[in-house]
């Protein structure tokens, strides 16, 4: 019963990814020097963005390009999120991307500069290693107790041979399991690691005459060892910033982490983790990986919060900042003052701007057919140019949200295939944002003011 639970969950956590806007992206399809494939990864056209990304993520690669702000900018359904999420998926895993809607500073029960200020130090890894015992070492004996009754776990012993001397080690339930797994027996060569909890064959012993299993437990074996070394193994892994912050703030712990409601950390805080990061770094225990902090709608940022991000910038430590706006010359949040994007002038200075154009038809179409592909829906091909027709018309975002809600009305009249009439009727039912404001205008006395 769990089993068959836990794999309906897995198909849930697919679909639900699947549906996500930009759930067919999965890099920036460029060739390997650089040049965008016309379409691969989900990506298609936008060719000098993809370009200019894909620079930007060997910068990044090469950790050349920390405390360095990208300005994403172009009309809307331009291209510009997915970009980003093309440059997070080409990242390795352990370097940090962190996403923010402009607007979402706001909607916080956080003030705006603690909300930033966790952004960027989740933004920031610090890579910690740590050296573990490894203990390496002809087996000798194993010993395992099976409790009589009851689903009981699984005590034993194990005892090793190395080079000094020959050591008993009692092990849990999970270590036993995976021995008897591997049917470990007398005269192979194992390691322990004693901080991940894992016994590893290395060597089998060719005297073993039958497998550990057939011969049940207590059962003894007794070989002339060849005895081994005592190893030390480094296992590194990599946390945030913003989470040793969580987990050392007092008033927080580190379940917070789980419940995504960190609350505001005391500076006191953070200002111990900095000393403390930076003794590790003196060590050799630690190195920082400065990650990447994607903030879209960037103009819904005030002037505060972009004096914020100019000095965040200068820190040592600062992840790459990218950007995105499909806003023009407009008013800078909190001034009287118009400026290129709503972005006060001294922070568009310091940043590389990254213009993303409109599609063409085919590329339209091209984008269309992917997402039709990634929702399992099958489309006429007199209907994706009609979608493609109310793309050019309208929005991107719009026809692709048309998409699933085509696909339902297709469904119900037991169609296999979205038509032109599926799009029509949907079409009718939901209003794009012209639509829309023409009606408001129309009976705009009608509505409260
Ligand atoms: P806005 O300014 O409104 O935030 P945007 O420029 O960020 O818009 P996106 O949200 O990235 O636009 O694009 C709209 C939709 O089209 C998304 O589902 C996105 O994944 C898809 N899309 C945009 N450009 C491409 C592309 N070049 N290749 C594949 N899919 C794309």
């Amino acid at each position: 019963m769990a089993d068959l639970s836990s794999v309906q969950e897995v198909r849930d956590v697919t679909k639900v990814d699947r549906i996500g806007a930009h759930s067919h992206i999965r890099g920036l399809g460029l060739d390997d020097s650089l040049e965008p494939r016309k379409v691969s990864q989900g990506m298609v056209g936008q060719a000098q963005a993809r370009r200019a990304a894909g620079v930007i993520l060997e910068m990044i690669k090469e950790g050349k390009i920390a405390g360095r702000a990208i300005l994403l900018a172009g009309q809307p359904g331009t291209g510009k999120t997915a970009i980003a999420q093309a440059i997070s998926k080409a990242m390795d895993k352990d370097v940090p991307f962190t996403m923010l809607a402009g607007s979402e500073l706001y909607s916080h029960e956080l003030s705006k500069s603690e909300a930033l200020t966790q952004a960027f130090r989740r933004s920031i890894g610090v890579r910690i290693k740590e050296e573990t015992e490894l203990i390496e070492g002809e087996v000798v004996e194993l010993v395992v107790d099976r409790p009589a009754t009851g689903s009981g776990q699984k005590v034993g012993q194990l005892t090793l041979k190395t080079t000094e001397m020959e050591t008993v080690y009692d092990l849990g339930g999970k270590m036993i399991d995976s021995l008897i797994k591997q049917k470990v027996a007398a005269g192979d060569v194992v390691t322990i690691d004693k901080a991940a909890g894992k016994v590893t064959v290395i060597g089998r012993s060719f005297a073993r005459a039958r497998d550990f299993d057939a011969m049940g437990p207590q059962t003894k074996f007794v070989q002339t060892p060849e005895g081994d070394i005592q190893k030390r193994k480094e296992v590194v892994h990599t946390v945030s910033l913003h989470e040793i912050d969580v987990i050392n703030s007092r008033s927080q712990g580190f379940l917070a982490l789980f419940s995504g409601d960190t609350g505001e950390i005391k500076p006191e805080v953070r200002e111990q983790i900095n000393v403390k990061v930076a003794e590790w770094r003196e060590e050799g225990k630690a190195d920082i990986v400065p990650g990447v902090l994607f903030i879209d709608e960037v103009h819904m940022l005030d002037i505060e919060c972009f004096a914020f991000l100019n000095r965040a910038l200068e820190n040592t430590m600062a992840p790459v900042l990218i950007m995105a706006t499909n806003r023009g010359i407009t008013n800078i949040r909190g001034t009287h003052y118009k400026s290129p994007h709503g972005i006060p002038l001294d922070l568009l200075d310091r940043t590389l701007i990254v213009p993303t154009t409109e599609y063409s038809q085919d590329e339209l179409t091209q984008i269309l057919k992917i997402r039709c592909e990634e929702e399992d829906v099958e489309m006429t091909d007199e209907a994706l140019t009609l979608l493609t027709s109310i793309a050019k018309q309208t929005s991107l975002r719009y026809s692709i949200q048309l998409i699933t809600a085509a696909n339902l009305v297709c469904r119900k009249r037991k169609g296999t295939e979205v038509e032109k009439s599926d799009l029509r009727q949907v079409y009718s039912l939901f209003q794009d944002l012209e639509r829309s404001v023409a009606f408001l205008k129309e009976y705009q006395q009608q509505f409260l003011f």
